[in-house]
């Protein structure tokens, strides 16, 4: 599934505009979770607007969890731990105080010591819109998606759909969409250990990261869709698979290993306590990857001109 062709003009207008200077700034060229700079810092940045992610069902404590865990889950991806984070905050007239007393603290819970050291507060006419910027530092080899190769082996940590379960009504299920938990020491230890080829986090669910991954690397894949991890609390629903690989927000991990390290993939998962399962293979030549049988379903669109693959 290609990526959503609104958001691609968007970005293709700003970097063609923006010229190529901004490469040489760069460790490696734009297109993973986030910058590496040539000195080994790592950016991201996430913009979080009222009624666009999130609902009346988020308090203003799950919001800053939510913010603070998307752009860690980010830093994770490349095997990178937070070191820093700025915030931009515009809110609605007249301020909302218990709403930002109550997002200051699940913002700050979710850091967990990853001091907050700037930014900027302004009104806003309309929604609540927030970004944040974190910076990172890489522990080893940062982990990229352009890694994999034929023969390798798919991994995801956790279990997929548990926030689309959530999203949907499931009552079990609802803590991990308002209150994801991405596996922030997995991406470090992984790159540490040198058990990884690629890797990003699963944001926008596995139909469309996968894809991604895919052809960074200049690979296709096979997936099993018995094998992967469902919450049980999903199996009501009518299309569990659709639920778990075509929604996202789990913020899970999606990596790559070679077959060979199989067995220490599997340890680091127990001796962290973080379940991993192997849900398929890289194949070569690039194309997109197979769900055995199934289509992909197709994803989230923010300006809603996505076609299905
Ligand atoms: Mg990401």
């Amino acid at each position: 599934m290609p990526d959503d062709p609104g958001e691609s003009f968007v970005l293709n207008t700003l970097l063609r505009d923006a010229g190529p200077g901004g490469a040489s700034t760069l460790r490696v060229p734009p297109g993973d979770d986030a910058a590496i700079l040539a000195d080994g810092l790592v950016l991201t940045q996430d913009a979080f607007i009222e009624g666009v992610h999130w609902d009346e069902r988020f308090s203003g404590a799950d919001v800053g969890w939510r913010l603070a865990m998307a752009n860690l889950s980010d830093l994770n991806a490349m095997g990178a731990r937070g070191v820093w984070a700025m915030l931009s905050i515009a809110m609605p007239k007249p301020l909302d105080r218990s709403w930002v007393e109550g997002f200051s603290q699940g913002f700050s819970q979710a850091l967990n010591q990853v001091p907050l050291i700037g930014g900027d507060t302004c009104s806003s006419p309309g929604p609540k819109a927030l970004s944040a910027t974190l910076g990172g530092r890489l522990v080893a080899a940062p982990i990229l998606r352009s890694g994999a190769s034929a023969g390798d082996e798919i991994w995801v940590s956790g279990q997929l759909g548990a926030a689309a379960g959530g999203y949907y009504g499931i009552a079990s299920l609802l803590s991990a969409f308002l209150r994801p938990m991405p596996p922030l020491t997995l991406g470090p230890a992984l790159a540490e250990r040198a058990l990884v080829t690629s890797g990003m986090d699963l944001s926008d669910g596995l139909s469309q990261d996968l894809h991604r991954l895919c052809a960074a690397s200049g690979v296709s894949a096979q997936i099993d869709p018995t094998s992967l991890p469902l919450p049980a609390a999903l199996m009501d629903r009518s299309d569990p698979v659709a639920d778990a690989v075509g929604f996202g927000e789990d913020f899970e991990l999606l990596f790559t290993a070679r077959p060979q390290d199989n067995v220490a993939v599997r340890t680091l998962g127990e001796s962290l306590g973080v379940s991993l399962s192997c849900i398929g293979h890289i194949q070569a030549g690039s194309g997109p990857p197979t769900l055995g049988q199934r289509a992909w379903p197709v994803g989230w669109s923010h300006f809603g001109t996505e076609a299905p693959c």
